[in-house]
């Protein structure tokens, strides 16, 4: 199999259909952009495990997604995307990033979501961009941009309700999207507790990848809570 593409916590190879890919989950969790790296036994399970119910549960409320379908522990089969090289955060409290940069306590419920575009760049450390200058640098059209937005909050809402039955508080979430073969705009790559920000509902407890960023105790033991809680919602719904 010709391997297309290595990231940080995936691996893609072009499968004998041009239209599929395969997805491989790894082990591997970076923070610092990369520059902190360890392998986390059960990550990539723990991952698939999660992206895959989170995306199948999506489609069923209507979201078009890359997923076709989960194949093994650690693998997808995918629809092969011309990805869009944005990485499109949701927030609806506020953390991390945006905490530092506005010099705000994390935690902080925003008024309304807010959506942010990075350029996805590891070598410029993917920098925030605006629509303006996406649209001059010819990254994307306006109408894509609101397309994406759109999508995106249309999405976080749906999850927000979801891991609200969970007991979990969807802090933020990150997001990658990309065109399918008839130009379609669709959420790819994954949803798992390495791209968005978990708490508890009741405890705050962060059940997510700032586990690893800030050495907070076991990474795997709160994915398997994510997963086990996500899925008896999923199931209860059925
Ligand atoms: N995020 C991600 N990949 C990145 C950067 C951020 O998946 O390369 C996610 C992160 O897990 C969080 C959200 O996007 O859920 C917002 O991250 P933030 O901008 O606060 O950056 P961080 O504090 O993670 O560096």
């Amino acid at each position: 199999m010709k391997k297309i593409y290595e990231g940080k916590a995936k691996v893609l190879y072009q499968l004998e259909d041009p239209e599929t890919i395969l997805m491989v989950f790894t082990n591997q969790a970076t923070a610092l952009n990369g520059k902190r790296k360890e392998d986390i036994a059960g990550k990539a399970i723990l991952n698939t495990q999660i992206s895959t119910l989170i995306f199948e549960w999506l489609e069923s409320v209507g979201i078009a997604t890359q997923l076709i379908k989960k194949i093994d522990d650690d693998r997808q089969v995918v629809k092969r995307l011309e990805m869009i090289p944005l990485e499109v955060v949701v927030r609806n409290r506020v953390a991390g990033s945006f905490a530092k940069r506005f010099g705000l306590e994390e935690g902080g419920v925003l008024s309304k979501p807010t959506v942010e575009f990075f350029l996805k760049d590891d070598e410029l450390d993917d920098p925030f961009v605006n629509v303006s200058q996406l649209t001059s640098l010819n990254k994307i059209t306006e109408e894509e941009c609101q397309t994406i937005s759109d999508l995106a909050l249309k999405i976080n809402d749906k999850l927000i309700q979801l891991f609200d039955e969970a007991g979990l508080i969807l802090v933020d979430i990150k997001f990658e999207f990309g065109k399918d073969s008839s130009g379609n705009i669709i959420l790819g790559d994954e949803i798992s507790p390495d791209n968005c920000r978990l708490w508890d509902k009741v405890t705050e407890e962060k059940l997510d990848k700032d586990r690893f960023r800030r050495h907070l105790g076991s990474l795997t033991d709160a994915y398997e809570e994510v997963s086990k809680r996500l899925d008896a919602v999923i199931a209860h719904q059925k």
